[in-house]
């Protein structure tokens, strides 16, 4: 049957990409954006189609519509986004929070709440299970970003025991895929856009952090999943692909796909880095069913595709 379903943040990476499953799996789809770091373009191809809406708002305001189910992935995620504005960030996952929590309470709606892997800080535990409580420093510079998804995870489980509403928490590992902004910061989007422009790579600190990388397409199936799922399995779920890479390497692959000229060099690692992530999807395999798919080579080049394609048209 088909639902009304509102994905705030629908303008931006993961949100544009699930705008479109939803849509293709027959659902009204209503997309909530700012335009913090979202973009138009990500969704424009949609604008057309007579069960997507665009509503142009922002989460920490109060908002009344009805609907099946919400997911909210508003917030902006990389670290030079996230920190730009601290303070609208920490009230982007709670008053916004809070806000769609409302929505979920007033109309019997699902509702998943985008977490992700820095709710576990620093990990003193390798891989990460669910079951790990994490290392976050509550006064750093990432802080605003990690705590107010710590915020916004407890205010899902007390408006799950308070009023019975029904919720969702995935914990969301690097993702990367086509529609990522081209200067929001991230490794992924750097490196490849220095690779393709022949510049140096800009590697912080030595390189040996690892992180383990998830293609969208993969990402976006596992959310549909456990919005659905039967078991009325609530979560924290991990969502992420467990093929570990250090940064130094992924800097050398992302050269050798490009055919890239570029140098790699060495600037300062910014305080509060993760220095080892990787998920435990144990969990996720179990109750959704679910396992990444796409490898690494065959999704960064359709994102090296994407960035290309970007690049020839700003040059134009
Ligand atoms: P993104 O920055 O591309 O998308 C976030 C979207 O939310 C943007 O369109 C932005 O304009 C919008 N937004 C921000 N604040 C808003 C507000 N107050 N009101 C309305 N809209 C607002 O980021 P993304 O990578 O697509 O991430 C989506 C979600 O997934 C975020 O909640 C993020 O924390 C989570 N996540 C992402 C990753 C990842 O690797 N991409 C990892 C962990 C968690
Ligand atoms: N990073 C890097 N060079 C860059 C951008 C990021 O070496 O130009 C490093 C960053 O310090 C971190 C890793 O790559 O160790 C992943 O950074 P990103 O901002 O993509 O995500 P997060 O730290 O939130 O996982």
């Amino acid at each position: 049957m088909s639902k009304r379903i509102l994905v705030t943040g629908g303008a931006g990476f993961i949100g544009s990409h699930l705008c479109e499953r939803l849509l293709k799996d027959g659902n009204d789809v209503v997309c909530l954006d700012n335009f913090f770091t979202g973009s138009k373009d990500n969704i424009r191809h949609l604008l057309e189609d007579n069960h997507f809406e665009l509503v142009r708002h922002d989460i920490t305001k109060e908002f009344f519509t009805e609907v099946d189910e919400i997911y909210n992935m508003a917030c902006p995620a990389s670290p030079p986004h996230y920190q730009y504005n601290a303070i609208k960030t920490i009230k982007t996952s709670v008053i916004g929070v809070i806000n769609m929590l409302g929505i979920a309470k007033r109309c019997n709606a699902k509702i998943l709440q985008a977490s992700t892997s820095e709710i576990y800080g620093d990990p003193k535990i390798h891989p990460q299970t669910e079951d790990y409580w994490g290392n976050v420093n509550p006064i750093g510079i990432r802080s605003c970003y990690d705590e107010g998804k710590r915020c916004a995870e407890t205010l899902m489980m007390d408006y799950h025991r308070q009023h019975n509403v029904d919720t969702r928490i995935v914990r969301i590992f690097n993702t990367y895929g086509p529609n990522m902004c081209m200067d929001d910061g991230r490794v992924v989007s750097n490196f490849i856009v220095q690779a393709l422009k022949n510049e140096d790579i800009t590697i912080y600190g030595d390189g040996s952090q690892t992180r383990s990388f998830c293609y969208v397409a993969d990402l976006t199936d596992a959310l549909v999943r456990m919005m659905n799922n039967k078991e009325n399995f609530i979560g924290p779920v991990n969502l992420g692909n467990p093929t570990e890479t250090t940064i130094l390497d992924f800097a050398r692959l992302v050269i050798e796909m490009t055919g890239s000229k570029s140098n790699i060099i060495n600037k300062p690692l910014p305080s509060d880095d993760p220095t080892r992530r990787k998920p435990d999807i144990s969990l996720a395999k179990e109750k959704l069913g679910w396992t990444p798919k796409v490898d690494i080579r065959e999704g960064l080049s359709k994102t090296i595709e994407y960035f290309a394609k970007l690049i020839r048209e700003n040059n134009r």
